[in-house]
């Protein structure tokens, strides 16, 4: 089977490693020809994304394909799909995601818990909803990685807020906020992973790290799942789907969004569960059955970020240390580049004991710096 992803970053570099197992031939377009993914494929091909037909050129004689970033041209994906390409998840699936707005009036559409919003087109139309703060502002299209986001807690705030189409969420008193991965096969059959708890870092932004199961009580782990599969159910698509959501200080679940590909929340699964996300999303793409999900151990992820003042080839820190710790186990990017705050690895330490797991990811948040 000659299979594409669209994107060469670090997660379509993982989704490389775990093909190697299974029957396929890969296929992968990135504009950097030097990305995480470009040396790992079968067939690399240097194009845009976006662009119809770079997209559309690459996946026309291609039996699957795929993404791992959502910032893909769906109108070519549409094509593709209408000559017999399989896309996953569906092109029409993309379109809602990819859009925030769309996206939130899904939610609402299938009565999906998400936090009460109201759809602004520009400043003007912004001001008038100063009643409505503190919110949260998301830009429509475009914004990833927390660049299309801003809190607005007072009036004073709204000036930073987009001059476009955008969503204005309620704020919501987070008490926990946690993924879900779920896996949906062509036959619509589920498989659900135990979720995880996200622990951000308030001043960088960043994931600081993540704790596998998400330390939820059994009532709350049953909202959530009812969560998760009725956002992917809706989708009517197969592929694989991490459903990220809020639980509140009340203990309700409220779906923030959604990622329609292999994703961040997913990395604990390679070591962590016995069948990874990215081993899963091709036995979906191969018609195999679906795999086990369940955990092989309690897992911490941390991310390898980009030290503060370094910039150029990267120099790995204390890599020794990290590697001589039990079941701990780095995954490097292969990125040529580090920059302050850049993700160039991650690492998963597996433990029966939580105590254990905070004790060695900040070991490793300590230790293990990327400098050049
Ligand atoms: P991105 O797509 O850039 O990751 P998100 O929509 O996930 O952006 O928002 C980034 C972060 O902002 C979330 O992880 C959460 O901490 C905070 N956030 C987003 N929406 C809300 C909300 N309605 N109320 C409170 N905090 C929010």
């Amino acid at each position: 089977m000659k299979a594409g992803i669209l994107g060469g970053g670090q997660l379509g570099r993982m989704l490389l490693q775990a093909a190697a197992n299974y029957t396929v031939e890969t296929y992968v377009m990135e504009n950097d020809p030097d990305c995480p993914a470009a040396h790992l494929c079968h067939h690399f091909t240097k194009g845009d994304i976006t662009d119809f037909n770079d997209v559309y050129e690459f996946g026309k004689n291609l039996d699957a394909i795929t993404i791992e970033i959502e910032n893909v041209n769906v109108e070519a994906l549409e094509k593709l799909e209408a000559e017999g390409v399989k896309v996953y998840p569906h092109p029409s699936v993309l379109r809602i995601i990819k859009n925030k707005i769309l996206q939130k009036e899904y939610y609402k559409e299938h009565s999906i818990p998400t936090s009460e919003f109201i759809v602004t087109n520009d400043l003007a139309e912004l001001k008038q909803h100063n009643s409505f703060l503190p919110a949260v502002h998301k830009v429509g299209e475009g914004g990833y990685d927390g660049r299309g986001v801003q809190l607005l807690n007072e009036e004073a705030d709204i000036a930073n807020g987009f001059d476009k189409p955008a969503v204005l969420e309620k704020m919501v008193t987070i008490e926990k906020e946690i993924a879900q991965m779920v896996a949906v096969n062509e036959q619509g059959q589920t498989a659900l992973y135990p979720p995880v708890e996200m622990h951000f870092d308030p001043d960088l932004n960043l994931l600081d790290y993540q704790l596998c199961p998400a330390n939820i009580s059994q009532k709350t782990l049953y909202v959530v799942e009812a969560v998760s599969l009725a956002v992917v159910r809706n989708f009517k698509s197969p592929g694989l789907f991490a459903v990220e959501m809020f639980i509140d200080k009340n203990g309700e679940v409220l779906v923030n969004e959604t990622a329609p590909r292999v994703h961040n929340s997913g990395h604990h699964t390679i070591e962590g569960n016995y069948c990874s996300q990215f081993d899963m999303l091709w036995r979906i793409i191969a018609g195999y059955p679906l795999g086990n999900t369940d955990i092989i151990l309690p897992s911490a992820m941390v991310n390898i970020i980009g030290a503060d003042g370094f910039q150029g080839t990267p120099r790995y820190e204390g890599l020794e240390d990290t590697l001589k710790i039990e079941n701990a186990f780095v995954h490097l990017y292969g990125k040529n580049v580090t920059k302050p705050g850049r993700k160039m690895g991650h690492v998963t330490i597996l433990s029966q004991e939580k105590q254990e797991l905070l004790f060695q990811s900040n070991k490793v948040k300590r230790s293990l710096l990327v400098k050049s």
